[in-house]
């Protein structure tokens, strides 16, 4: 029998990363903009957390809202994001502004300064297009040799988040124009950057180092944006739809990356994605997400093998199956709701699109334990009732709009 969880688990000593209630919104001329509703996960020691669902369902937000990358009209306005760093547990520990628990500290209250510093070193981030991500005037090596120049400044004056996160400045661009050759980066960054692209699999990576982004074919750029992202070394990689843009056979190879670099280096990975092809394949863990919370979590077996909550059911029967193919994919209907303030009303999100939506779902459901394994979960009332049309919603509840009456 399921029951509502009310207790979140107390931070273990192999969570990497465990955020708690995290809300983001955007502040737009068209009113409150909810992206990110109460979002709570754990990222473990050398695993892959997937989060998956479609476009607009809060999943990039969520994790730009963990590294503090929102942009204004943008904020965090709630929440908690622990992180595991025993240096800055103790350099905080007398602070009594800053959340500590044990060797975790809440990084949303710690200055914003040492959070933009943690980018690199604690965090990294690869997206979609690398390609947009790369400055087309600077060889993919020197590229990639400042952000490992950047980390070793960093590291050789670890209290300073300016020399991290400014890393370039203002003054060096003066000399740079006043000293002709001279370069921010050192023979050694470059060698590094060399080795590391060596390590992502482009060969020759002396002589593609010397190369402009427009004379790499996608797949590659894509593994020199890994390359720039393994720079600082870090804890956690986040990978926002990293194969999206790529073609299938590129796409299996940067997969098959990302997983020898995670079990190489025993780091995390927290990968975003649409595609539960990739999720099954990669991870270990999945966050199902829509209209800004997670709807669905728990092993990869437990919300594969048995999910429960219907918006996961319909992601599932939308994608084909190779070994029990049907004549037709089953769409989920309607599209995800615009997550402005003032339409989203409070109920089950998904009510308007849901074909099992009862007159219960009127209500907004809590977070159940579905009770087939210790951390499956879902924000769906029917793993604690089964569905009854005689309380079903009429089809027209809530009109074209989708909106709550
Ligand atoms: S709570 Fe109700 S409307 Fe929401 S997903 Fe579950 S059954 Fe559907």
């Amino acid at each position: 029998m399921s029951r509502e969880t009310t207790v979140q688990r107390t931070v273990g000593d192999t969570d990497l990363l465990r955020v708690r209630n995290l809300k983001t919104r955007f502040f737009t001329e068209e009113g409150q903009v909810n992206a990110v509703e109460g979002v709570s996960f754990d990222v473990r020691d050398n695993e892959i957390l997937g989060i998956v669902g479609e476009s607009g369902s809060g999943k990039s937000v969520t994790a730009l809202s963990v590294i503090d990358l929102i942009e204004s009209p943008g904020r965090v306005t709630d929440g908690e994001v622990w992180y595991r760093n025993p240096d800055l547990a103790a350099e905080f520990g007398d602070d009594p502004d800053v959340g500590i628990d044990g060797d975790h500290v809440d990084l949303r209250t710690v200055p914003k300064g040492v959070r933009r510093a943690l980018r690199g070193p604690a965090f990294s981030t690869i997206f979609q297009d690398p390609m947009s991500s790369f400055n087309p005037s600077i060889t993919v090596g020197e590229q990639i040799a400042e952000a490992v120049e950047v980390q070793r400044r960093a590291r050789s004056n670890p209290r300073s988040t300016r020399s991290r996160t400014q890393g370039y400045g203002l003054v060096n661009y003066i000399v740079d124009g006043l000293v002709p050759g001279r370069s921010y980066v050192d023979e050694e960054s470059m060698d590094r950057a060399i080795d590391l692209l060596s390590q992502v699999g482009i060969p020759d990576p002396a002589e593609r180092a010397e190369e402009y982004p427009h004379q790499f074919s996608g797949g590659m750029l894509q593994r020199a944006m890994i390359a720039q992202a393994l720079a600082g070394e870090p804890d956690l990689l986040i990978a926002d739809e990293p194969t999206t843009a790529l073609d299938v056979t590129i796409q299996a190879q940067i997969l098959e990356l990302l997983r020898e670099i995670q079990d190489d280096r025993g780091m995390s990975i927290v990968l975003i994605t649409h595609d539960l092809g990739v999720v099954a394949r990669m991870c270990d863990r999945v966050c199902v997400m829509y209209a800004g919370e997670v709807v669905e979590r728990g092993s990869l077996a437990d919300v594969f093998d048995n999910p429960t909550h219907p918006y996961t059911q319909g992601l599932l029967g939308s994608i084909p199956d190779l070994q029990d193919p049907r004549p037709r994919l089953q769409p989920i209907e309607g599209n995800v709701p615009g997550l402005l303030d003032s339409e989203m009303g409070d109920r089950c999100y998904f009510a308007d699109r849901c074909p099992k939506a009862m007159v219960d779902c009127l209500e907004k459901p809590p977070e159940f334990d579905v009770g087939d394994g210790p951390e499956h979960r879902t924000r769906c009332v029917l793993a604690e009732r089964n569905y009854d049309p005689a309380d079903a919603l009429s089809s027209d509840r809530f009109g074209d709009g989708g909106e709550s009456e």
